[in-house]
């Protein structure tokens, strides 16, 4: 962040300080957590489901936070925290938000950031590490931890920019209709990456063009002169290049203006592939494990394209990527266990695109897959599970083990799959030590299933 006083802080928060006294003091940086100050942040109070931030006012103080932003003042007085130090607000997360647009208008004042923003409803986390590894040639660069996507890591990203950050990658994440619109306020972009429209929260949502219509919010939130890069082999996506001025595709076939031919996967299940751009082409061994990966691959290679990257240094740059981030896609051995742990989360189409992999890595040998039920698809959700167990057969796999997601089990013993049904990933991990099994299983289901328990269970004891 660029550093800026308390009295500048107060005034980019839209907020008030409680007492005379500290305005001339600095602050440097942002945090929500109390536990990460080293000295100088502003610590921003904000509301948990388990503990308040505002209970812990004075002791942000006392490890050396340089003031608290707060909502409820009267619990944050309670902590007999200084007054001075105190900057009220309406709302400490609407708060952030506008600290964080102040921040990256006096970062674009000073620097010259290249601001790139991902969105969809898959392959968003993926994307941004692949960027993150591609863009890093282009000098200080800054990319969220794992899934920061939200009103909170969104802002807390944008906020960690200073005038010396080259660029700046940004997961957007959209729950609902105006998220992006939200999130692109406080972080206009220079680039903006639309990869899916799939049925991921359909609940929320109400229907798949709903999702389409908050997707698009992130194109209509791309700066003027800047550019949209818009998959064309999704016509929700591609049809988004209507509401933007600078339009670059990608496809998986000839369709885009990046594209991809020759696809195919290594015995491990990394995709390999020639990258086209115009005239150029150039090839890739993805260091990821899975087909579906492709599409964010040539994502990311597109707006390492538009960044004026060399196409041997993109493709060069995407074989160092290991598995992106703890439970995606992460194939380890574990005793005569080959285990592909995608267990992170799971909508209709990453089970797909995970038994998918199952199937081709098992290669014909004993393949078994242990879900838990895709959360969020509302009065589809039956019917969604039901047509992924019975896609069981057609991809060859052996066996399924359901965790707490009954369609799923009628769908696969329909059409012959054998089928375990259990309750609870303690009894799933009580089967998995117990069994002597060998093969690849495919750990997946919505995060809320906690079928990561199982895989750090997996990994540490078996
Ligand atoms: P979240 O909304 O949970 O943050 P995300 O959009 O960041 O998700 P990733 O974390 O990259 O997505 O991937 C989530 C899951 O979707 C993983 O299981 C991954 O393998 C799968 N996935 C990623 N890209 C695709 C794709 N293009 N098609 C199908 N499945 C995909
Ligand atoms: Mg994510």
């Amino acid at each position: 962040m660029i550093p800026s006083t308390l009295r500048q802080a107060a005034q980019d928060a839209n907020g008030v300080l409680l007492a005379e006294g500290s305005g001339d003091h600095l602050l440097t940086a942002v945090t929500i957590d109390s536990r990460s100050i080293d000295g100088g942040e502003l610590f921003v109070a904000i509301p948990g489901e388990r503990v308040n931030g505002h209970d812990y006012a004075k002791a942000a103080l006392d490890s050396g936070a340089g003031a608290v932003l707060i909502d409820d003042v009267e619990r944050a007085l309670a902590t007999g925290a200084d007054p001075s130090r105190l900057i009220h607000v309406a709302s400490t997360q609407d708060s952030l938000g506008l600290l964080a647009k102040a921040n990256l208008v006096r970062v674009r004042e000073r620097g010259n950031p290249l601001v790139v923003g991902v969105t969809g409803s898959v392959g968003k986390t993926t994307t941004k590490d692949l960027l993150a590894t591609i863009l890093s040639s282009r000098g200080p660069i800054i990319a969220p931890p794992g899934s920061f996507n939200n009103e909170l890591g969104l802002p807390l990203t944008v906020l960690r920019a200073d005038e010396n950050t080259a660029t700046l990658v940004l997961e957007m994440g959209a729950d609902r209709i105006g998220n992006l619109e939200h999130l692109t306020t406080i972080a206009p972009l220079d680039i903006g990456v639309v990869l899916a429209v799939a049925r991921a929260h359909l609940g929320e949502f109400g229907g798949i063009e709903n999702v389409a219509r908050a997707k698009s919010e992130l194109v209509a939130g791309i700066r003027p002169h800047g550019t949209a890069i818009l998959n064309a082999d999704d016509h929700r996506v591609a049809a988004m290049a209507a509401m933007a001025d600078t339009v670059v595709t990608f496809s998986r076939n000839g369709n885009g203006d990046v594209y991809a031919s020759d696809i195919s996967l290594t015995d491990e299940g990394k995709p390999t592939f020639t990258l086209h751009s115009g005239d150029e082409t150039a090839r890739v061994d993805l260091g990821l494990v899975g087909e579906h990966h492709v599409a964010n691959a040539l994502a990311a290679a597109t707006v390492g394209l538009v960044a004026g990257l060399p196409i041997d240094q993109i493709a060069a740059s995407m074989a160092n990527l290991g598995a992106a981030s703890p439970h995606r896609m992460d194939v380890w051995r574990a005793g005569r266990l080959t285990v592909i742990d995608d267990s992170y989360n799971a909508n209709p189409d990453s089970m797909r695109a995970g038994l998918d992999a199952l199937s081709r890595m098992a290669n014909g040998g004993p393949s078994l897959a242990v879900l838990g039920a895709m959360l969020e698809l509302g009065e589809d959700s039956d019917r969604e599970h039901r047509a992924i167990g019975e896609s069981m057969a057609a991809l060859g796999i052996d066996r399924l083990m359901s965790i707490s997601a009954p369609a799923l089990a009628e769908g696969a013993r329909r059409v012959g799959v054998e089928t375990i049904e259990l309750e609870s990933i303690d009894d799933a991990w009580h089967v998995l030590r117990d069994e002597e099994l060998t093969g690849t299983i495919l750990l997946k289901g919505s995060n809320g299933s906690r079928i990561w328990q199982l895989a750090d269970r997996l990994k540490e004891d078996l």
